[in-house]
């Protein structure tokens, strides 16, 4: 597996209502990303803006629209775009890296995961988070492109979903394929959108043939097949790809929230695709842990979006700080406010910062594993136990209460009931620490 071509890791996965227990549609995430690289989780209100207001990305600047809309992102520390995110009209979006084969531009690009947050910002439904990245993706490209910020940039894929219906998009420089997601999916660090695309950039096939990466004539185009700078079989992406793939298909109506987050916390062998859920440390799967010095990736944040096309209940995020196999997934409401503390975070590990927190709680882990890795699972199992039963007749209650006009009191208790289990989860994220610090065999 060379590095050039794997820029980073990460899955994505999403189940129509068709495959999933409820009939609602899941989607998950797990951002695999440096180690070190602390990634808070954001609010940001819905926003008018002037006529001739610009948005401000790292290198591009583009035009704003009138609004944009209400959202969570959880971001990188430096970026001013999103690993994964959701909005108030239950967009979520989640990326992957891709290695094309085109060099390193000269000009300046979109980051793709500024992509990701212009289609949260923008979009109301999944169509149009998806035409408003594509516009994007045409108009200033993506991809990778030299810079002296240090930024490393790399292609992308992406899932957009919303309650109805979901799309996967893959990128190369300013060339784009969206399929339309049919009942389950997952997508990693490989390119997946051959020939079932129902719609591609216009010189997708013309810039393929000029670069003598497809023949003229031949038919049909496969997207993946003329970008794809690596054997789509081999390598770490595939094998997860595979996995998540074979997990749901194996699932199929069967999926469920607990599922997903057994799914982005799993360990099995990718190579065994249909092998049950593993949680032992093999250091395989589709939960990330570094182990490689200082440039080892780690999962930093994940994401199951647990949405609802049919009015009966609010939408429910799960949100997890770090390794999801040791930490609990916690319910986010956009009808509330989340504690703003999720939010703190930079380059440099704070005591305040939940994400630095979870941190330094697996690596204490790591000291003694599997002791203390077990001991952590027992907390946050009986903590994730109390949230899911809390969670869902809450969500159910909330929405009535705001279809009764009562949206003011609604709110309250949402963002009561958000910074309580947030103040739970994280208390006892300190209690471990301090337990595990006083055997520490490692000073610091
Ligand atoms: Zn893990």
């Amino acid at each position: 597996m060379s590095e050039m071509h794997v820029p980073k890791s990460c899955d994505t996965m999403v189940a129509l209502p068709a495959g999933t227990t409820h009939g609602q549609t899941l989607f998950a995430k797990n951002s695999d990303r440096p180690w070190d690289e602390c990634q808070p989780l954001e609010l940001h209100e819905r926003r008018s803006h002037d006529a001739d207001a610009r948005t401000e990305c790292q290198f591009i600047s583009l035009p704003e629209v009138d609004v944009t809309w209400r959202h969570v992102g959880s971001r990188p520390w430096w970026c001013w775009g999103y690993e994964h995110g959701f909005n108030e009209h239950q967009v979520v979006i989640g990326n992957e890296g891709l290695g094309s084969k085109f060099d390193s531009a000269q000009e300046p690009r979109l980051i793709g995961m500024e992509i990701l947050r212009l289609g949260l910002e923008r979009g109301r439904t999944a169509r149009e988070a998806v035409d408003c990245m594509t516009g994007a993706i045409t108009e200033y490209g993506q991809g990778k492109f030299d810079n002296d910020a240090n930024v490393r940039t790399y292609d992308n894929g992406y899932i957009v979903a919303d309650p109805q219906e979901a799309f996967v998009i893959e990128t190369a420089g300013h060339e784009w394929a969206v399929q339309r997601v049919e009942g389950a999916v997952g997508i990693s660090n490989v390119y997946s959108v051959e020939t079932a695309y129902e719609s591609l950039s216009d010189t997708a096939e013309s810039t393929a043939i000029e670069h003598g990466w497809w023949t003229a004539g031949q038919l049909p185009f496969n997207f993946a097949d003329a970008y794809s700078a690596n054997d789509r079989t081999q390598g770490s992406g595939a094998m997860r790809r595979r996995r998540s793939c074979a997990v749901l298909g194996a699932r199929s109506g069967g999926i469920d929230t607990a599922a997903m987050m057994s799914l982005l916390r799993d360990h099995s062998d990718a190579t065994q695709p249909d092998e049950p859920f593993r949680t032992d440390l093999t250091g395989k799967g589709i939960c990330i842990h570094f182990d490689e010095g200082p440039k080892g990736g780690n999962t930093a944040a994940s994401l199951v979006a647990d949405l609802c096309a049919d009015g009966s209940r609010l939408p429910i995020y799960w949100c997890s700080f770090y390794s999801p196999c040791q930490a609990p997934f916690f319910p986010v409401f956009l009808q509330g406010t989340p504690p703003e503390r999720l939010a703190i975070g930079g380059q440099h590990p704070t005591e305040d910062s939940p994400w630095w927190r979870f941190l330094r709680l697996a690596h204490l882990a790591r000291e003694d594993a599997p002791h203390r890795v077990a001991e952590i699972r027992s907390r946050w199992a009986a903590l994730e136990s109390d949230l899911m039963i809390s969670a869902y007749p809450l969500a159910i209650d909330a929405k009535r209460m705001i279809d009764a006009g009562d949206e003011a009191f609604t709110q309250q208790r949402l963002t009561a009931y958000m910074q309580d289990n947030v103040d739970r989860m994280l208390a006892t994220t300190e209690d471990l620490i301090a337990q595990f610090s006083a055997t520490s065999i490692a000073a610091g």
